[in-house]
């Protein structure tokens, strides 16, 4: 019997396991995929704290609290397998991608600059400056935010991946969750291969989360947004910081010369690979502000699915005794990963719910549905 069973290996299950692993726990991560398919594996990187929010809230402050560890973590992370998360301190343009939307970004910097002093707008030749000339606009609104930096999501993936097999996690690979059942000593897994048993199990699906909990209400509040990436090389490129457009589109500054422009949003989409339509909108959004970017070369392009809860509020939350569901970190599940990680585990350990988690409550049969 294991101590957790966690059910989806994408950076939520597995920075939970990492941390019950350093606190001694028996633990095991299933996962009905080979390691390498999903959103955690596919994403930006950005580590938009600053970026996301436009008012103050609980999530706002988790994930500044989640962006201060990701210098110290990739160190950690170099040391003990090897593997370079790419922490890369470029800051973040936020622009409007239209004249129409000058007012949001004027009012998200207001917001952003009442906690961070360092956020500040800039005027045409301030932005032209700090992009060396790559971007020369009239008439939008810019705002620096220099401390959202970003990492390789892919490598920080893989570095988890590798961190759980030296610290002997229990891994279960192309190996499906299909029911959890409750005993009287804690929760059976069924899966396609074997059943297994724990004291205590957490559902982090990431988009497929609500799939195996026998909840309507659940199914109906959680689901998959598409995103699609287009990833170019560029010697000629100056751009060093990463630009982040109010439609959506964004353009973050890669090593060795390469750029990755994201992201489309397709809801309750699920399939995989980049449609034409798709790679066109990227490309094109993307050099409409940035021209140098047209001569690049597309190296490669990926999809991934986003987990997406009503209000783009993540459950965290113990929805009988033992059994958790963490899902719908959309936009911001890299980001967010490392404080859910700690938070979790504590929760486990001591049986006692953390405070900063109180607001991500999963309310039992509300029928708030995902809805535009
Ligand atoms: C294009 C794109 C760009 C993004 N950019 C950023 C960014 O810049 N910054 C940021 O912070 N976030 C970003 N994100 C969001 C981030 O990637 C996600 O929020 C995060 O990866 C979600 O992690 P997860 O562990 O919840 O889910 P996932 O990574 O989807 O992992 C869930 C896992 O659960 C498994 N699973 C599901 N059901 C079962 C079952 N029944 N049995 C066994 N296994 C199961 C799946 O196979 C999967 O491996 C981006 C996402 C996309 C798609």
């Amino acid at each position: 019997m294991y101590d957790v069973i966690i059910i989806g290996s994408g950076v939520m299950g597995m920075s939970i396991a990492r941390e019950l692993s350093a606190k001694q726990l028996n633990v095991a991560v299933l996962d009905r995929d080979v390691p390498g398919k999903h959103a955690s594996y596919k994403a930006g990187g950005m580590l938009g704290a600053q970026n996301e929010f436009t008012y103050y809230s609980p999530l706002y402050e988790l994930a500044r609290e989640s962006q201060t560890r990701f210098e110290e973590l990739s160190e950690r992370l170099w040391e003990e397998v090897g593997i370079d998360i790419e922490f890369k301190q470029t800051g973040l343009i936020k622009l409007a991608a239209q004249s129409e939307d000058n007012d949001f970004v004027e009012a998200q910097s207001q917001f952003l600059s009442k906690y961070n002093p360092l956020v500040r707008d800039l005027n045409r030749e301030a932005l032209k400056r700090h992009t060396h000339g790559e971007i020369d606009v009239a008439g939008l609104a810019a705002t620096l935010i220099p401390d959202d930096h970003q990492i390789n999501a892919n490598k920080y993936t893989k570095a988890l991946l590798k961190s759980l097999n030296k610290r002997n996690v229990h891994r279960w690979y192309q190996t499906e969750a299909q029911a959890i059942e409750r005993t009287s000593s804690g929760y059976v897994v069924h899966t396609d291969r074997e059943s297994l048993t724990a004291e205590q199990v957490i559902v982090a699906g990431g988009a497929w989360s609500a799939d195996l909990l026998e909840d309507e209400a659940l199914k109906r509040q959680v689901t998959g947004v598409k995103g699609e990436v287009l990833l170019v090389e560029n010697p000629d490129l100056q751009l060093e910081t990463t630009v982040f457009m109010t439609n959506g589109c964004y353009v973050v500054p890669k090593n060795k010369s390469r750029f990755l422009i994201g992201a489309t949003s397709l809801r309750d989409d699920y399939s995989v690979g980049v449609s034409e339509a798709g790679k066109n909108w990227l490309f094109d959004e993307a050099c409409a502000k940035i021209p140098g970017l047209r001569n690049s070369k597309v190296l490669k392009h990926w999809s991934g699915v986003r987990p997406y809860t009503r209000g783009e509020q993540p459950i965290m939350d113990e929805i009988e005794e033992g059994l958790f569901v963490i899902t719908g970190h959309y936009r911001n599940g890299i980001l967010l990963s490392p404080v859910i990680g700690e938070l979790m585990a504590e929760w486990l350990v001591d049986g006692q719910k953390p405070v900063a988690l109180n607001d991500f409550a999963y309310v039992r049969g509300e029928l708030n549905e995902v809805c535009d």
